[in-house]
């Protein structure tokens, strides 16, 4: 069985409605199909579900949300119409209309995924089954076997189903929205829940590239990588595919395909267990942030003074920081945050270390860039990690510090903001493709 998960952009207007018809229908296997709120497309600049957060602004703020509610309304009116449809979804869109002044927030803007799952569910001819019925949340996230529990008494093998995605229900009954891009998380859980052969991603891209195509134009797609290499990926800053959506699969093996809605006879890109890969490049992906400052701190055999340590680690308590890389050495340990995580602290942080630490030194460095190489092959020939730290030498470009801790898939370079595209390109560049492998040419 295969669950197949189509985004905002896959169900914007009738004509994609359409393309994702033909889709399903081309496939028996796809009997499990999960949707986002209709998205953007030629004629719609915002999303819907970014025009129910308006509509709860304006209402929050004592201002009148029906023109903003209307437009929604219209858009759905316009989708079943085009289609032919006879779904009465006025008596929704009526509903939904009387709840606003009085509901969540979680259950107004989880409304865009509801309506659009009920057309699309007329649409095919599939079942409409509500994620409030079975998608439970308790205090520790997804309750797997309640929610499992609660589709199996009214889903049986044969069933064809639309789900909407974005929301589940909390043990109290009420609405529980899950992170913005979460309808990809539901389409995981769901594939999770059935134990489906595949978990199908539908988007508006072909797969996922080796590198931000902004900055690598025709980058090249990654056909095959391994669950932890997205997840790092992903952490990383590449957005096609949320990263939350990673583990439910990856919990059973099931295989992710991400697709595109609009040219479903491209390959895509294929997710798979470590075991399965068939995958052996030496740089399977490059991703990175700007915008990060590194805090290093310097005393003397450091890493023999806990009292040291701990006086740090209370500082930094005290301003309740995030920090994303703690890279250490004998004698020093260095702080990488993002800078909006520091915003407006920073300064106070330092000067507590310098006070309240007894260290030899304290300094900062502001405008750093994370540069992340990606590859099940680092923990096998971490060599890799050399060649490419030569090749950025050689090109002149300086590297403040290198973090290979943590996950052995990785390797992460921290280099100035303004060389952040430049270390990208060389990165990738040196990557020299041939049939099955990529040779690293230095
Ligand atoms: N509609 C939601 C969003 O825009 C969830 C999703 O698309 O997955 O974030």
């Amino acid at each position: 069985m295969i669950v197949a998960k189509f985004g905002g952009s896959s169900v914007a207007d009738a004509g994609q409605f359409k393309k994702v018809r033909a889709i399903v229908e081309a496939n028996a296997d796809r009997k499990v199909i999960v949707v986002s709120a209709a998205g953007k497309s030629d004629s719609e600049a915002i999303k819907v579900t970014d025009l129910l957060i308006e509509v709860e602004k304006l209402r929050d703020a004592g201002e009148d949300y029906m023109p903003v509610y209307n437009h929604i309304q219209s858009r759905f009116v316009g989708i079943r119409d085009a289609l032919g449809l006879k779904v009465g979804i006025e008596t929704d869109l009526q509903k939904i209309a009387k709840q606003i002044p009085n509901c969540s927030h979680d259950y107004l803007v989880s409304r865009g995924e509801f309506l659009t799952a009920k057309l699309m569910a007329d649409f095919l001819g599939y079942q409409f089954i509500d994620a409030a019925r079975f998608l439970v949340f308790d205090q520790n996230g997804v309750n797997y076997g309640e929610s499992i529990n609660r589709l199996r008494d009214f889903l049986s093998y044969d069933d064809h189903i639309v789900v909407p995605g974005f929301y589940g229900v909390d043990e109290d009954g009420l609405t529980h929205l899950m992170p913005r891009g979460g309808s990809d998380i539901s389409g995981a859980l769901l594939a999770n829940f059935v134990d489906a052969d595949l978990y199908e991603n539908w988007t508006d891209v072909s797969g996922i590239k080796m590198a931000d195509p902004r900055i690598i134009n025709n980058s090249r797609k990654i056909t095959e990588l391994t669950y932890e290499e997205l997840q790092e990926l992903s952490y990383m800053g590449i957005s096609v595919f949320q990263e939350e959506a990673i583990q439910p699969a990856k919990e059973k093996q099931i295989p992710i395909a991400i697709l595109n809605t609009n040219h479903p006879e491209e390959d895509g890109t294929l997710v798979v267990d470590s075991a399965n890969s068939n995958a052996h490049q030496l740089v399977t992906g490059i991703a990175g942030k700007k915008d990060y400052v590194v805090i290093s701190i310097q005393k003397y055999q450091l890493n023999k003074r806990l009292d040291v340590m701990a006086k740090v680690f209370s500082v930094i308590q005290k301003f309740g920081v995030k920090f994303d890389y703690v890279p250490a050495g004998t004698d020093s340990v260095q702080f990488l945050a993002k800078r909006t995580d520091v915003d407006g602290k920073l300064m106070a942080i330092v000067n507590s270390l310098k006070s309240a630490c007894d260290l030899d030194s304290v300094k900062l460095e502001k405008n750093i860039a994370m540069v992340a190489a990606v590859s099940s092959q680092l923990s096998k020939r971490p060599a890799i990690a050399g060649k490419i730290l030569d090749l950025l030498d050689n090109s002149q470009i300086k590297i403040h510090l290198v973090v290979q801790e943590g996950s052995d898939i990785k390797v992460v370079f921290g280099v100035a903001n303004s060389d952040y595209e430049k270390t990208i390109e060389k990165i990738y560049r040196s990557a020299a493709v041939s049939a099955t492998r990529l040779k690293m040419v230095i």
